[in-house]
């Protein structure tokens, strides 16, 4: 059960029973919402909760409004400041998630956009791992991803998870941890909720933005790593089916998912069944990186306290 204990509701904190919708609410029936998921990790040896890429979180969510024709009545520094005042209240001394959701609030059998009311509310959660493994099994979906003129993916759109949910449903039921989802082209997309990243020949590969993926704050976090950190060259290109099996490492990247080498992909051993080397730095780097450790990286970490 989650252990929060409050809410940022209709433009207060309130306790979390009091945050509810009703029935009626335009986005419960028709998905029309849009949402981030944000990490906080708790620093033992400072005390301290770092926030991890909090603006980029939510100057994404602008975009998403923008693109779904919702008004969101904070400025991207308020909204920043509503994280940081709940964590605060919820005297949070561990890792959390934290979700900003804006919906169309109306409780209208209306399927449209335009000429209706928003709601925006933020609640966090203690949170550890969202995939409790350390290195994937994974099969490519016989699902489809969302195309940018179908539902975008680049915008977070709570409806268009049904998509996320069915590869994810379908690969587990399946005994996979993970499903990596192609777009409409064929061509590889991203994983169900993270993106993916291969390695061929010392070169980290990963789809470009008008792939049909989320414009993942990660994956741009993984790029800096690796050309930054490592002196990798990075390409943003299509990606087809048959490289994920000849890949020599592959691993997703994501808020939920951090960094999750993958070792197997339908059935095919990528590289050497273990862990690659540049998987496990990136996943070291990474683990420093957001708790507050890394000097260099300290002004993506918020702290709460
Ligand atoms: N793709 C999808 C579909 C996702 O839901 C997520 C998680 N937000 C990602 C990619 C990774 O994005 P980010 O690194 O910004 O969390």
């Amino acid at each position: 059960m989650p252990n929060n204990r409050f809410a940022f509701f209709n433009g207060e904190i309130v306790p979390i029973e009091q945050a509810t919708v009703s029935v009626m609410t335009n986005a419960l029936n028709y998905g029309t919402g849009c949402f981030e998921g944000i990490r906080g990790y708790w620093n033992a040896d400072e005390q301290q909760l770092f926030v991890f890429q909090l603006r980029a979180h939510m100057e994404r969510l602008h975009r998403s409004c923008k693109i779904l024709f919702m008004q969101l009545p904070y400025t991207v520094d308020q909204l920043c400041q509503i994280t940081i005042d709940l964590l605060r209240k919820e005297e949070f001394r561990e890792d959390v998630y934290i979700r900003p959701l804006v919906y169309k609030s109306d409780p209208a059998i209306a399927v449209r956009l335009n000429d209706m009311n928003d709601a925006f509310t933020l609640f966090a959660v203690g949170f550890g791992q969202y995939i409790d493994k350390s290195a994937l099994k994974v099969c490519v979906s016989s699902w489809r991803r969302i195309e940018d003129n179908i539902i975008p993916s680049r915008a977070k759109v709570s409806g268009a998870y049904v998509n996320s949910a069915l590869a994810k449903t379908e690969a587990l039921l399946n005994g996979f941890d993970e499903a990596i989802v192609l777009g409409g082209d064929g061509q590889v997309a991203e994983a169900s909720a993270a993106n993916l990243f291969i390695v061929r020949d010392n070169i980290l590969v990963t789809p470009p933005i008008t792939g049909d993926i989320l414009e993942g704050i990660t994956r741009k976090v993984v790029v800096d790593l690796a050309q930054n950190e490592l002196g990798l060259n990075v390409v943003e290109r299509a990606i087809d089916r048959t490289e994920l099996y000849i890949a020599d490492e592959a691993f997703f990247c994501g808020t939920g998912a951090e960094i999750k080498p993958i070792v197997e992909i339908d059935r095919r051993i990528v590289g050497d069944a273990q862990v690659g080397p540049i998987g496990s730095k990136l996943v070291q780097l990474y683990a420093d990186m957001v708790r507050g450790r890394s000097e260099r990286y300290r002004e993506w970490c918020t702290p709460v306290y």
